[in-house]
């Protein structure tokens, strides 16, 4: 009988099953945690991540400050999602996104960028 190893990859947890034929098991070179996380795509980075611009801590349109980052979106105020020198760049909140969407300022979403 083939020795369970442990996961080549954190080493903590036991290699996950691969198959088994007959009275053998054969198993993984990694632990089922490990082989999910390796199949999940990281999410890509945002351009303006990338190019060292960070969210500002409160909306630059309407001034709310928000308990958490996820409340806040950065926008290409040019609509050009090459153009990240900080001028072009806005930190706005879900309310004040709704608004740039429905006022057409051309303003667009940086977060929805693919990286590449
Ligand atoms: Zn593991
Ligand atoms: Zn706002």
């Amino acid at each position: 009988m083939q020795w369970r190893k442990l996961c080549a990859v954190c080493g903590r947890k036991p290699c996950a099953v691969n198959y088994k034929r007959g009275d053998v098991t054969y198993y993984r070179s990694r632990c089922d945690g490990c082989i999910r996380k390796k199949n999940r795509k990281p999410a890509p980075k945002p351009r303006w991540l990338l190019e060292g611009y960070k969210k500002k801590p409160h909306c630059e349109k309407c001034g709310f400050k928000s308990k958490y980052k996820e409340q806040l979106f950065v926008y290409y105020v040019d609509g050009n999602l090459n153009n990240n020198n900080p001028l072009n760049l806005k930190t706005v909140c879900a309310n004040c996104q709704y608004e740039v969407a429905r006022e057409g300022l051309g303003w667009r979403q940086g977060d929805l960028v693919p990286d590449y």
